[in-house]
């Protein structure tokens, strides 16, 4: 029989898959999407955020497990498991020599306004490489890979696995890793979570997906419903503010607006709603599709001036642009007098300071709500700009309860052979808020755990069951 079904195709799954295949177990992926679009939101990525007490090849200075973990704490608002936190934590600080083992390579990060030389590791090539690279090893190790595979349920036994029907094929298996992504994918599942807001909106409708279509969140809804322990909340995400423009599915870093912090940001009312200068874009960037879900219509302007131009990674689809605020309100089809009555108010409010974009620097507004504490600087200088945005979820956090070994739990009690990692479980650590790397970090801490706890099972079981046999025998 085989001794490990890792059900999923990304970073995880593969993290996973490897790992067991390493401990001597027969290893099957099943991974939903045809070969051509393989591995998940993974392939999307860029990096993965590591802890280091001093420099690392790519990484610069340090990085201690006590400022990652503060870092953690204040964007989840400590809805988070320390100790799971902490474990994902450390690992970080040394699964880089085993990634490279298996064909990763890493590249110091690339200059402009992310902050993320001393805390991110960066793939060359980006996830696509790192997950190609994977599939090449898993290849060469003898995992057999079977692509448009998707697995629609599993046959349990008082929480324990048995079997899984991907296409009318039974796979049986001594265990099995769930490393499925979140449900982020699943249209109706998003609406259904959000609901209807005061303004009879149903918010989800103008959500984007900025990951893979096939992370539908089948075998979590399977799971929660055949009694697994759950946690999180179903409208906890990975949200960002992407450009209004993008594709439903798939349109991936590209889409990204990464000028919030140097402007300010204004609702179809022209009304600002929210801090942009709060703190460093990577540490807060992710709470701005969630700002942005609130406010009417879900779309919302970035809007700058000449000053900010060259100061962060361009847009992939240019901007409005004008040479009065009038005429760009005039664009962006907001109330007129409101944009400038909403400008005159920012501008007067900002305080002279020493502008530093790479620091938490002096440039405030003072008495205007909602403050800009960072980086205010008056809109005065033509042309100015205006980007959409609108939600661009990454991943769902809602997910099943684990352990330190990655097992599934049911009723509190941990399943002796069914693991799970990544998105499926990332809500453990990530009861919300996001902090750049960490979807990453979890994954693959989760994914090597799980793997080498399924081998591991594997392995138990098929001795049990030969001293069963040679019991029987006798
Ligand atoms: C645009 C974008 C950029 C990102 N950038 C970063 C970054 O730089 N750093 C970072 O840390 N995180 C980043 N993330 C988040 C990161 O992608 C996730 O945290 C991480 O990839 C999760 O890995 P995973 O293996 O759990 O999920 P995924 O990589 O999504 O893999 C899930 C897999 O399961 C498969 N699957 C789904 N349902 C089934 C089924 N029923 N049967 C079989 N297979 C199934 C899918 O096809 C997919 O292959 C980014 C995400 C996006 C969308």
């Amino acid at each position: 029989m085989l001794d490990v079904l890792v059900i999923g195709g990304g970073n995880a799954a593969l993290c996973a898959a490897l790992m067991a295949r390493e401990a001597g177990a027969t290893v099957r992926l099943l991974e939903a999407a045809p070969k051509d679009w393989r591995g998940g939101n993974s392939s999307h990525t860029r990096n993965l955020r590591c802890m280091h007490d001093a420099p690392q090849d790519v990484l610069v200075d340090a990085y201690p497990e006590e400022e990652f973990w503060q870092d953690l704490l204040k964007v989840t608002g400590g809805r988070t498991d320390e100790a799971l936190a902490r474990m994902v934590i450390r690992h970080s600080s040394t699964c880089r020599p085993w990634m490279r083992r298996h064909g990763v390579h890493f590249q110091p990060s690339l200059s402009g306004a992310l902050h993320t030389a001393r805390t991110n590791a960066f793939f060359m090539g980006g996830g696509k490489a790192l997950v190609n690279a994977y599939y090449r090893s898993a290849e060469r190790l003898g995992v057999d890979i079977r692509y448009a595979s998707p697995v629609d349920r599993l046959e349990l036994d008082d929480g324990r696995f048995v079997a899984a029907w991907a296409g009318g094929e039974r796979m049986e298996a001594r265990t099995c890793v769930l490393a499925a992504g979140g449900f982020e994918s699943n249209l109706g599942w998003l609406r259904e979570a959000w609901g209807e807001n005061a303004r009879g909106e149903w918010p989800a409708e103008n959500f984007l997906i900025r990951g893979t279509r096939f992370n539908q969140g089948t075998l979590l809804r399977f799971m929660l419903d055949a009694g697994a322990d759950g946690i999180g909340d179903p409208t906890q995400a990975h949200m960002v503010a992407i450009d209004a423009r993008a594709p439903l599915y798939d349109g991936g870093i590209c889409t990204r607006i990464d000028c919030v912090s140097l402007g300010i940001v204004v609702n179809t009312e022209a009304r600002r709603f929210y801090d942009e200068g709060e703190d460093f874009w990577p540490k807060r960037y992710a709470i701005w599709g969630r700002l942005v879900a609130q406010q009417p219509q879900q779309l919302a302007w970035s809007v700058i001036d000449a000053k900010a131009v060259g100061r962060f990674m361009p847009p992939v689809f240019p901007g409005a642009q004008a040479d009065t605020l009038a005429g760009l309100a005039r664009l962006i089809d907001v109330d007129e007098a409101t944009f400038l009555d909403t400008v005159r108010a920012f501008n007067s409010a900002c305080r002279p300071g020493q502008f530093d974009h790479t620091a938490l620097d002096d440039c405030r507004t003072e008495g205007l709500t909602p403050a800009k504490t960072h980086w205010a600087r008056p809109l005065d200088t033509p042309p100015f700009f205006a980007y959409p945005v609108r939600p661009g979820i990454t991943f769902t956090y809602l997910g099943l309860k684990t352990d330190d070994t990655a097992a599934v739990r049911f009723g509190g009690s941990a399943s002796p052979n069914l693991f799970v990692a990544g998105e499926m479980m990332a809500g453990n650590v990530l009861g919300q808020g996001y902090t750049a790397g960490v979807g990453m970090s979890i994954g693959t801490a989760f994914g090597r755990i799980a793997g080498t706890n399924a081998a591991l099972a594997a392995r138990g079981a098929a001795l049990r069951h030969g001293e069963e046999a040679a019991h029987a025998g006798a």
